[in-house]
């Protein structure tokens, strides 16, 4: 879409709103700068974040973005107080989805320090390049810059000698610049960042899973120190990851929760879980983990402090004691190597009432439930084996079955014969950037895909997103899949179906242990006996044996 140079998407926000926004200071030290401009970056949709820092941020701070950037006329107005593109009326504070709204930290920052804004947005030939220092516009031109965002902030309070003063040493302010970097960072892992000190590249994050992101910024963790999180409520739904009370370190002090990928503070959330962690930890140690919880935004309120990193909840007593069973059933699961199938699911339980005893110092064995005896009668109509075989009586025969195979073969058929599959959207869609010949080749095979619940939306015809996957399906194969898919949507191959198929059928979530009742016992029975080819999985698998007695007795000999 072209548009004219003039448009304007900010305005100044009116009176009645201003009022209903928390008040106060936004830019207390140069990781305030790092915080408020990386979070604009991400409002303005970029797909690559670099920061610059020199001397801990103190005497030059740089961020630049690829996003949309600002017409000449934003340019200008984004340094007015109260001046926002992202909310117009009270109304728009009850569904929230970018992180900034009060209109403020440009106005902030630029009555504080020397700053430089080059913009462009990409159908624009020409950028807009403004100076500001202390509070005075010194300057506004067109200038010749690249698509997206850059600001330069020198000089941070140098005409406020007390603020001035106040700062710590450069390593101080520097270790506070990463730390607001790593927020920024973890719950954005489909994004590209970099981190330069000093002109050193100190983190070079590509676009990756968020598991993969974590470990990048942790190299002290290693995977199998992590369990993850999945888990949906009615009131919120959780992904993530904890570290194991054992692979904790030993000084940690913080973990890290998001809602709706903003970083927050919540002493009562973190309590909840602390409280699940405590009998396991040493006394000074906190626990580790990256919750991302997503919540109405209806249901939330940010407003409570001008750099929003606290909330209040409405539903607070259900959340913490749903997040606490959750963190509870996954650690219990986790110590004990007990497959998730015997567990009771938190989702299932009404939350404890609030006055619910402390958590015993042991994993809670009441949450453990037996192995299940489907059909109350003696002799069980299947049996599970390790989690992931099945011992099958059907009309008089017994069949051996891998899961895993089966689950993958029924996936497989569904996929190729275009049997619609309910999506489940992602947390975190995944980016691609493609070529003019894959985007046009994608737009044919949308529709198709779409079916599959591969949601995949193609923009400004450079960047492909994906943003569902068919339930079942990891959201960790999401990246895979999607590069599968822009591989064969390079040369469009007669068997892309099939192709695509059995890659979303080897990644998909089936791998032991299964949630197993009886009725999901004869689903997929029902579903394979359905199946072209029962016998093998698309892998080439074997997926079932009929236990004859002649089978048998070879087993013996
Ligand atoms: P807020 O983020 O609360 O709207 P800010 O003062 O941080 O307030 O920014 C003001 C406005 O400037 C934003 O609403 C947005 O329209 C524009 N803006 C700021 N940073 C960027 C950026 N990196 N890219 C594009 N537009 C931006
Ligand atoms: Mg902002």
């Amino acid at each position: 879409m072209i548009t004219g140079a003039l448009e304007q998407r900010i305005h100044i926000l009116p009176e009645s709103v201003i009022n209903q926004i928390a008040a106060g200071e936004v830019v207390l030290r140069p990781a305030s700068v790092i915080k408020e401009l990386g979070e604009n970056a991400i409002d303005a949709e970029a797909f690559s974040i670099s920061i610059w820092t020199e001397q801990g941020g103190k005497k030059r701070i740089q961020v630049t973005d690829d996003g949309i950037g600002m017409s000449p006329i934003d340019a200008e107005l984004c340094f007015e107080r109260h001046a926002t593109s992202k909310i117009s009326s009270a109304k728009d504070l009850s569904r929230l989805l970018t992180k900034g709204f009060r209109g403020e930290a440009l106005a902030s920052i630029a009555a504080v320090a020397e700053v430089e804004l080059f913009t462009r947005r990409p159908q624009d030939k020409i950028g807009t390049h403004v100076q500001i220092a202390f509070g005075k516009k010194l300057l506004v031109e067109p200038t010749r810059c690249a698509p997206g965002t850059t600001l330069i902030v020198q000089k941070l309070f140098h005409k406020l000698p007390v603020r001035r003063k106040s700062l710590r040493s450069d390593a101080t302010e520097h270790r506070h610049n990463l730390q607001e970097f790593f927020r920024l960072a973890y719950p954005h892992p489909e994004r590209l960042f970099r981190f330069y000190h000093n002109d050193t590249l100190l983190y070079d994050l590509p676009p990756t899973s968020p598991l993969n992101r974590i470990l990048a910024l942790h190299p002290e963790l290693r995977t199998e120190d992590l369990v993850s999180v999945e888990d949906t409520t009615p009131f919120f739904s959780a992904q993530g990851f904890l570290v194991l009370p054992e692979a904790t370190p030993p000084q940690n002090r913080e973990g890290f929760l998001f809602i709706n990928r903003r970083y927050i503070r919540h002493a009562g959330l973190q309590q909840s879980i602390y409280q699940v962690y405590k009998p396991l930890l040493r006394e000074e140690q906190r626990p580790l983990y990256w919750l991302f919880l997503e919540i109405d935004p209806a249901q939330i309120d940010i407003n409570i402090t001008p750099s929003k990193t606290e909330v209040c909840l409405l539903h607070e007593m259900e959340v913490r004691a749903m997040l606490q069973s959750i963190v509870r059933r996954i650690l219990a699961v986790a110590r004990l190597a007990l497959p998730t199938d015997w567990i009771e699911k938190s989702t299932a339980k009404l939350p404890p009432p609030p006055s619910a005893p402390p958590p015993p110092s042991q994993p809670n064995s009441s949450t453990i439930l037996p192995l299940p005896n489907p059909t109350g009668r003696e002799l069980p109509d299947y049996l599970l084996l390790f989690g992931r075989f099945l011992v099958l009586r059907r009309a008089g025969e017994v069949w051996l079955l891998d899961l895993f195979g089966a689950h993958q073969r029924i996936l497989y058929e569904r996929y190729v014969q275009g049997i619609p599959v309910s999506p489940q959207g992602l947390l975190f869609p995944v980016h691609a950037s493609v070529t003019p010949i894959q985007a046009a080749h994608l737009t044919e095979l949308i529709p198709a895909l779409e079916r599959a619940g591969l949601r995949i939306e193609i923009r400004e015809g450079r960047e492909a997103v994906l943003h569902s996957v068919p339930a079942g399906l990891s959201p960790a194969a999401a990246l895979p899949v999607l590069q599968e898919i822009l591989r064969l949507a390079e040369a469009l191959p007669p068997d892309w179906r099939e192709r695509i198929a059995q890659h979303m059928a080897r990644h998909s979530v089936a791998r032991p242990p299964y949630p197993l009742s009886p009725e999901a016992v004869e689903a997929l029975w029902q579903d394979l006996q359905r199946c072209a080819q029962p016998e093998y999985s698309p892998t080439g698998r074997r997926i079932r044996f009929l236990l004859t007695e002649e089978a048998l007795e070879r087993l013996f000999q």
